[in-house]
């Protein structure tokens, strides 16, 4: 018999499973309350529960080793890395929200295969996915961490999401159980630099996420020079994509926009922005970009940024300015992971 990890399973295949050991359904949401919310990892404490199913589970459960904690001197981030039981390095982040809340971000591969210019993890050759457990357990180890309540889980770590969508909605499905209790569908984020097939199939599937799709440029070469590894769907493709998922959920969707000074903040690319998707509410989320030794960008200027958002004002949509701090800390993307890897 397969052995039975809680955190591996979308949790209505975890009912399915306790179902065949004689189990019920409160049984499962026990089992992941105990493991998730909990963070347990033995049956310590674990009352009323079948013996076939308790004996089912590899007690003591396996966890990522934490390798390293950074808080930022700046500002209230702190930057987890833990070790695989292959000895692959990944990183998680906490972000500061509002009044004391954080959100835990969560990677979902080892490197990626994708190739982001402005990305670290980019330049971290793709090693494998993660299991579900693995992603799970960042956001168990992430709670216990955090100084503040954790309310929001986001898949925007190292990896693409949906390069492994079956253990991202999974993951995603675990922490959204009533049972856990850690957030709410819409409080779970989804990044996605733009795989179209897999924003098609969030739709088909009617996920109640948040899909937060990272634009790059809605200039089609600026676009294909930053991010090279979804350069062969095109911005069209990606736009009727978006359409999709506004249709099956009718929530204003989000558009990631990394700002970079000089190159994707003038005039020109406002007006891109405005033509590429007219019809569908969204919200512009833009973060500046992190400097770093891999790419040649640098962050906006105040005057650049003012700039961009008056014009941008025009366009309709509203717009968040996202926080890029915790520099001090290697918080962007990859950053902790690569220097750790690679010494
Ligand atoms: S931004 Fe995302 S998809 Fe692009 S290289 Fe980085 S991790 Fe991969």
């Amino acid at each position: 018999m397969e052995p039975l990890d809680p955190r591996n399973l979308p949790p209505l295949e975890l009912e399915r499973a306790v179902a065949a050991l004689g189990g019920r359904p409160e049984h499962a949401a026990r089992l992941l309350a105990h493991v998730v919310r909990a963070g347990r990892r033995t049956a310590e404490g674990l009352r009323r529960m079948p013996r076939r199913v308790l004996d089912a589970v590899p007690w003591p459960l396996p966890r990522l080793e934490p390798v390293e904690h950074r808080v930022s001197r700046v500002a209230p981030f702190h930057k987890l890395a833990y070790r695989t039981a292959d000895g692959r390095i990944v990183e998680s982040v906490l972000i500061p929200v509002t009044q004391g809340r954080y959100s835990v971000c969560v990677s979902s591969q080892v490197g990626c295969r994708r190739g982001c210019l402005v990305c670290a993890t980019g330049r971290i050759p793709h090693a494998r996915d993660l299991e579900t457990w693995e992603i799970v357990d960042q956001i168990v180890q992430g709670i216990r961490a955090a100084p503040g309540p954790v309310r929001a889980v986001v898949f925007l770590g190292m990896g693409e999401p949906l390069d492994c969508y079956e253990r991202v909605m999974a993951a995603a499905e675990i922490a959204s159980r009533p049972a856990v209790g850690i957030a709410q569908q819409k409080a779970i984020t989804i990044g996605t630099a733009g795989i179209v097939p897999g924003i098609r199939r969030f739709a088909r599937e009617r996920r109640k996420f948040r899909l937060a799709v990272s634009l790059g440029s809605a200039v089609p070469e600026r676009r294909r020079r930053l991010m090279p590894g979804v350069a062969r769907w095109s911005l069209d493709e990606l736009a009727d994509a978006v359409r999709e998922v506004y249709a099956a959920q009718r929530e204003r969707q989000m558009i990631a926009l990394t700002l970079l000074g000089g190159y994707n903040t003038g005039a020109d690319e406002v007006e891109a922005l405005a033509r590429w998707l007219p019809d569908v509410p969204y919200r512009l989320s833009a973060i500046d970009v992190a400097p770093g030794p891999h790419h040649p960008f640098r962050p906006p200027t105040p005057a650049e940024a003012d700039r961009f958002f008056e014009t941008f004002r025009r366009v309709g949509q509203p717009f968040t300015r996202r926080l890029s701090g915790g520099a001090d800390i290697e918080a962007a993307c990859g950053m902790l992971a690569g220097r750790l890897a690679t010494g």
